[in-house]
């Protein structure tokens, strides 16, 4: 059977690009998160273009081997991780952006195009592709489509399924199904694009996608604030919104434990504020006005200032400095190498109760570790909060920190997974935010979409479904 596969692969792909054993190569087999168990993929294949990627899933549905869809294997969840005797499917050869529409707004790229290259191609073209994530240099747009990325300017622009506006998806069978529409209006049925974006390659592969694209920001203004506590935050919240309107593109919230462990331990980050304060937002606005812009914005600021919503504040006045306020956000990335092993959650909370869920979740940590540590931080605009545990022992115990995190977050309502996805990660957590019905629906898609379970199996959702294969 595998000899008969093989030859399938090659005819799809060319020789060259099916690679088995050693040859796979160890990149293949994790993603910035989890590690596949040692020598599990059949093989790795790459394909050049759609036809090549529908070859590729015929044979594989013929021959009953499952696939994983991989891009840039920059993941947090484990989505793209191979499972025992599947095939890799990698859509890094498919890295083109076929067209700009400049009248439309739209970009048209195969799926295995790095998002720095659209973010780019988007700029040459004098518009602006909007989704942003720290792995932008090697993430992939087929990626962050499959897993619904976020960042840090969703506030404004919404997730990666608000930027996209057409599809094209191969199911499992290898049936392609072409839906790249580049209309902002096109209300003719059910939005099958929607099915995908964040399936996480369950339901089927993306190869190419229409981009919305916005026009690009000519003014950015940066500001670092001081607040007493979360209630502070939420009326400053309001208040930015209403005065920046739709210009304001980033509100990022650090907890102190957050503030004074990036501030004080990862070298070459200041301490524009001191330490002390209750919370501290990053606030950024972009506009098209240079000059209007950054009155309005130091504007807003002090009238926020003038009744009591904050207790200090610094204005970036340059670029660099406006750079120095986002090191000490963005020193999220090196929280392993100051904060030490720990475990890290991604959730989303109803952003008027985040508050209290903090002040609950610390007390109940606080009541089973005595001496824990807590790093809070997150795109507050957004719902979304990180979290980083650690309870003081060599060996942490997960599965404890994760059952009191995640019941904490069930009893506010919120979601287990507000950015990175499920993956194999968060698999035995999602029925703390999803109903029972909501999980039979989700299983009945996947049942029509992939009867014999060969897409992405042991992803997203758990099950008999998922063992079947
Ligand atoms: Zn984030």
């Amino acid at each position: 059977m595998t000899a008969i596969l093989f030859e399938a692969l090659k005819r799809a792909v060319g020789p060259e690009y099916l690679f088995t054993g050693e040859a796979i190569g160890e990149r293949y087999l994790h993603d910035w998160m989890y590690s596949a168990a040692a020598g599990t993929p059949l093989a790795l294949v790459k394909p050049n273009g759609t036809a090549a990627v529908s070859a590729v899933l015929a044979a594989c549905h013929a021959n009953r081997v499952p696939v994983v869809p991989q891009g840039g294997l920059t993941g947090l969840a484990g989505a793209a991780v191979p499972t025992p005797g599947c095939v890799c499917l990698s859509l890094e050869r498919m890295d083109a952006v076929e067209e700009i529409d400049v009248a439309a707004a739209t970009l048209t790229v195969q799926a295995g195009a790095p998002l720095q290259v659209i973010q780019e191609a988007a700029a040459q073209a004098g518009l602006f592709f909007p989704l942003d994530i720290g792995s932008r240099g090697s993430c992939r747009i087929g990626g962050n489509l499959a897993t619904n990325a976020g960042g840090t300017r969703v506030l404004r622009y919404g997730m990666a399924r608000d930027l996209t506006l057409g599809l094209e998806v191969v199911l499992a069978d290898g049936t392609v199904l072409s839906s790249l529409n580049k209309m902002l209006k096109n209300n003719t049925g059910y939005d099958l694009k929607q099915l995908f974006i964040g399936s996480e390659g369950t339901l089927g592969v993306i190869t190419r996608a229409v981009l919305r694209l916005y026009p690009q920001p000519r003014s950015t203004c940066t500001a670092l604030l001081a607040l007493p506590d979360y209630d502070a935050v939420l009326r400053a919240l309001a208040h930015v919104k209403s005065g920046l309107g739709g210009n304001l593109s980033a509100f990022e919230l650090m907890w102190p434990d957050f503030y004074e462990l990036i501030t004080g331990r990862v070298p070459g980050v200041r301490t524009p504020l001191p330490h002390g304060h209750g919370a501290y937002v990053l606030i950024e606005a972009q506009g098209t006005d240079p000059a209007g812009d950054a009155d309005r914005f130091a504007a807003v600021l002090e009238s926020a200032l003038a009744q009591g919503l904050f207790a200090d504040a610094v204005i970036a006045q340059s670029q660099s400095e406006a750079q120095a306020l986002w090191r000490i956000r963005d020193g999220s990335g090196e929280i392993r190498q100051v904060f030490g092993q720990h475990v890290g959650f991604d959730v989303s909370i109803p952003t008027g109760e985040i508050g209290n869920f903090v002040d609950s979740l610390r007390a109940r940590l606080q009541a089973q570790w005595p001496n824990v540590g807590t790093v809070f931080f997150g795109h507050v605009g957004d719902a979304n909060v990180h979290i980083c545990v650690k309870v003081g022992v060599a060996e942490q115990p997960e599965r404890a920190i994760e059952e009191c995190v995640y019941s904490e977050v069930s009893r506010w309502r919120g979601s287990v997974s507000a950015e990175h996805g499920i993956g194999t990660g968060k698999l035995a957590y999602l029925e703390y935010s999803r109903s029972a019905t909501e999980l039979a629906l989700m299983r009945q898609l996947k049942q029509m979409l992939d009867p014999l379970g060969l897409l992405n199996p042991g992803k997203v959702l758990p099950g008999p479904l998922e063992q079947a294969t």
